[in-house]
């Protein structure tokens, strides 16, 4: 250490009282302090904060190793009597806006001041810098890249979401609040909720962190749709936010809507595999649907809770009223699920009549719910809130099992077909419960039918063919039902090998109403006999319609004209009637038929 330095430590050691061991007063042994330099300097040398002392015309008395290697600056800015605006000058450091703002201990007074100097090369220096009574000044720095690239991290995620990286719940609250202070202009501001739809079966069948991928690629769509002022939020799931703010309203976001429809509508693809989701929207426009933060995300919630329950891959706008209907439909969500607890579920069984013996071939379960309160509640009302709540899964097993069981008792020549539900393909557990419900009950694999609707092919295909094809592989049928009112009924049919295809009723009520009535259910038999799949045509309610189908070449005929859903208890006696009834008059049928719906 050159000689200049040595004195620089020793004077350190004078004016730092902590490190001050002797009274002024006292005469110091020589070999102490000979050691306690030593150590000082040995101290000063690992210190890993850089240290630096400045004389009282801010002249540089002493610095350490650490120091010119923190601001990588060349040797000779550590000689003594290097002024401080010198050292300044050298460096490339940029003082951060905290620290500027900083108030500067009042001059003359000494006290100590904390400055952060950020560095051309990413690094960032904090510099303790303390007056001392004769002027003097200790200036000690820490390197605290590393911490403030934590802090920084840490802010960031308390307001964004780690997957996406878009704003989150709590950043959309601060910008709704801020936007809505009072006195400020909160014309033209709309917050939609977003939804995905079919995200659920994606997550399902192919993985979570491909559901990741995907809401990664839903982030950036969403965010192409709007404009630079408009905030896209992540609040969770599969649910979004965005706050349109400054825009002529509603018209701006009716057509921000569409846009975001038309944009989750076009196919994903991830890891891979081809996916199609959509979404669903509620709109709020401030002020009119809420004057806060809250209500208005509150507001544009019960418009999308009203989107998705009117049919899904559409927006709505928030009315008056949806808070009560959203209270109804939650009320019968709480009550469904205790609906099989209380063993408040029933399966009414309609006939399905072989036209060439005329003779009961088979029946199909149909749900009911007796609701305490509600009565009778339809399958067209409650299944649909059953699929979107999942809970499905656990009623469609109930209905496998009793279904199964019920046929027992019946003639064994007579089939029992289940319908299942799309939503029930995506735990994977499908092929399961059927196989429980067969071995639980004793029925023969192919006395049961399962009936799908397309909407099980719609989200993609091959893992629901797989489930079919390996349940089929018991023994178990496979009937597509409501055939020729999707879209792709016929390709579906090269998909896979289905025992029977059930025309939907829609086809029979036109008969004498529309003249090619005839002609599509002539037009379906047809194709299903070239196939070698068996048809039946649903929705007979009269005798006209009856002999139409009949000389269409119509196999089996299912519908009110033979007998409404009925009650298990009296299955075996409704067969007997059917079974006598050889060439069936319409109103004699009536007469007998268990008046059940
Ligand atoms: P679907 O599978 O097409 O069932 C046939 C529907 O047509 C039944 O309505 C039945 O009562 C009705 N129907 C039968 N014959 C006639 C007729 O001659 N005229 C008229 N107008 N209608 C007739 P339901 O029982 O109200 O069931 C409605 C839908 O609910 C079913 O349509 C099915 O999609 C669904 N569903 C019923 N039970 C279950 C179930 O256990 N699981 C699932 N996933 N869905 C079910
Ligand atoms: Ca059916
Ligand atoms: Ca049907």
């Amino acid at each position: 250490m050159p000689m200049s330095q040595r004195r620089n430590v020793a004077a350190l050691s004078v004016v730092t009282p902590a490190m001050d061991k002797h009274p002024a007063s006292a005469e110091p042994d020589p070999a102490p302090q000979v050691a306690e330099t030593a150590l000082v300097h040995f101290v000063l040398q690992e210190l890993p904060l850089g240290l630096c002392v400045f004389d009282g015309s801010d002249r540089l008395l002493f610095s350490n190793p650490r120091y010119l290697q923190m601001w990588e600056l060349p040797a000779q800015f550590a000689a003594p009597g290097t002024t401080f605006a010198e050292i300044m000058r050298a460096t490339d450091g940029v003082e951060t806006e905290g620290s500027r703002n900083q108030p500067k201990p009042a001059s003359g007074s000494s006290g100590t001041r904390r400055r952060e100097w950020r560095l051309s090369n990413g690094r960032i220096i904090e510099v303790m810098v303390s007056r001392l009574p004769d002027g003097s000044c200790v200036a000690l720095h820490e390197d605290v890249t590393e911490r403030r690239c934590a802090e920084e991290r840490i802010a960031f995620l308390a307001l964004h979401d780690t997957l996406t990286g878009l704003p989150n719940r709590a950043s959309m609250r601060d910008e709704l609040e801020a936007v809505l202070q009072p006195g400020s202009r909160a014309e033209g501001l709309a917050v939609l909720c977003l939804d995905l739809d079919r995200f659920k079966p994606v997550n399902d069948s192919f993985g979570h962190p491909t559901g990741d991928l995907l809401l990664q690629q839903v982030a950036v769509r969403l965010r192409h749709c709007v404009r630079a002022t408009d905030k896209v939020a992540r609040l969770g799931g599969d649910e979004f936010a965005i706050v349109q703010r400054d825009a002529a309203q509603p018209s701006a976001s009716k057509a921000l809507a569409q846009r975001l429809i038309a944009a989750m509508a076009e196919p994903f693809v991830v890891a891979g595999h081809v996916v199609h989701i959509g979404a669903s929207l509620g709109i709020a426009i401030a002020p009119f649907d809420g004057n806060d933060a809250d209500t208005l995300h509150k507001n544009a919630d019960l418009a999308l809770y009203q989107a998705k329950a009117d049919g899904r891959g559409i927006f709505r706008y928030f009315e008056p009223g949806f808070d009560q209907q959203v209270q109804v439909r939650r009320g019968m969500e709480s009550d469904l699920r205790q609906a099989l607890d209380r063993q408040e579920l029933e399966l009414l069984y309609q006939p399905q009549m072989d036209m060439a013996h005329n003779a009961v071939a088979g029946f199909e379960a149909l749900l009911r719910w007796n609701h305490p309160s509600r009565g009778v509640v339809s399958p067209a009302d409650f299944i649909p809130l059953a699929e979107e709540t999942g809970l499905i899964v656990e009623i469609g097993r109930w209905v496998l099992a009793t279904a199964c069981l019920e046929a027992t008792h019946w003639d064994p020549e007579i089939r029992v077909a289940v319908n299942v539900s799309a939503v029930q393909f995506r735990p994977g557990s499908l092929e399961r419960d059927v196989m429980t419900a067969l071995h639980q009950s004793g029925l023969a694999p192919d006395r049961l039918e399962l009936e799908i609707t397309e909407s099980v092919m719609l989200d993609d295909m091959a893992p629901a063919v797989a489930t079919l094809r390996e349940i089929q592989a018991h023994g178990v049928r496979v009937a597509l039902d409501d055939f020729g009112t999707g879209y792709s009924s016929l390709s579906l049919l090269r998909s896979f090998p289905f025992d029977r295809i059930k025309i939907d009723r829609s086809f029979v009520r036109d008969l004498g109403r529309r003249e090619e009535a005839l002609a599509f259910i002539q037009a379906m038999i047809g194709l299903g006999s070239s196939l070698g799949i068996a048809t039946t045509v649903e929705g007979v309610e009269t005798e006209m319609q009856l002999e139409a189908v009949r000389s269409a070449g119509c196999a089996e005929v299912q519908g009110f004209l033979y007998s409404r859903p009925a009650p298990a208890a009296g299955l075996v006696a409704l067969t007997a009637t059917l079974n006598e009834l050889r060439r069936p008059k319409p109103t004699a049928l009536r007469s007998t038929s268990p008046g059940h719906a």
